[in-house]
């Protein structure tokens, strides 16, 4: 703790990259951690691939169920959301790349300029045909009413919340950003994530190569331990609120 405490308080530069660990405090599971929804119910991440999603309405319909119980709808930011907006605050914290789709740190008052969403967000969808936006809730609402696949108002096409599914491409924008930002690190802290997921796990490996002292913080191991300056093994609410407390 005190090597991280030291590292943090003397960087105007630091590059935080989040997952779902982050959010668990919140009520909202991860997905591969002890309790996650992919480890006790594995067929469920079929409704994340793009090619099922697409291809089979069965898969479609599941997903709206899946979209309309998400705890994420009710969950508020908790101390470690609200433990980077201190570190931004302080002038610590230039960029906060996050995994989750959720939101939560722009709820808990963090720079919207400065998050980068690398997976999008749930609270829009989007038509998969003609490209139309529109917020989450609206369609939501159809679910509830009865359409359990319902489709694009303006041209019938497959609707997807405005996120990234395995096999889909990341936005070129987004990741350009994120890369940047990694690479500009002075400090890179990876905080909640099993670093499983490529293109965000490989920024890890684009912060060092450029230079940045790595901390990772997460209940598990992750393969890019090795990597890393120092290893905050443990539950990051007990870990990063006082680490953020300079
Ligand atoms: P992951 O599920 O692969 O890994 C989460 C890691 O956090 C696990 O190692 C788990 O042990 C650890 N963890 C959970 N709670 C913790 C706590 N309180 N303290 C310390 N460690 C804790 O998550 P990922 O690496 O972010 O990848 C999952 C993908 O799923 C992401 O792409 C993300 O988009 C998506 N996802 C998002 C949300 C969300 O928005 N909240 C939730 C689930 C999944």
């Amino acid at each position: 703790m005190a090597r991280a405490k030291e590292l943090l308080a003397g960087t105007r530069r630091l590059v935080a990259l989040t997952g779902a660990g982050i959010s668990t405090d919140s009520g909202i599971p991860d997905f591969r951690g002890p309790k996650g929804v992919w480890t006790s119910n594995p067929g469920a991440e079929r409704t994340a691939t793009l090619a099922h999603y697409l291809a089979d309405p069965e898969v479609r319909r599941q997903a709206w169920r899946n979209r309309l119980g998400s705890p994420a709808w009710t969950a508020l930011p908790n101390a470690d959301h609200r433990a980077l907006v201190d570190l931004e605050h302080q002038g610590r914290l230039a960029t906060l790349i996050t995994q989750n789709i959720d939101e939560l740190h722009q709820r808990a008052g963090s720079g919207p300029k400065r998050v980068v969403e690398l997976h999008g967000t749930m609270r829009d969808c989007l038509c998969w045909a003609c490209g139309d936006r529109r917020p989450m809730g609206a369609i939501l609402d159809r679910v509830r009413a009865g359409e359990d696949d319902p489709s694009c108002e303006l041209c019938g096409g497959i609707l997807k919340s405005a996120t990234i599914s395995f096999g889909q491409s990341l936005d070129p924008y987004v990741l350009r950003r994120a890369h940047g930002a990694a690479a500009s690190a002075e400090v890179f802290f990876v905080i909640g994530s099993t670093l499983g997921v490529q293109p965000a796990a490989g920024l890890v490996t684009v912060a060092v190569e450029a230079g940045a002292k790595l901390i990772i913080l997460n209940a598990e191991a992750t393969p890019y331990d090795p990597l890393a300056d120092l290893v905050l093994r443990g539950a990051i609410g007990e870990i990063l609120p006082p680490l953020a407390d300079l």
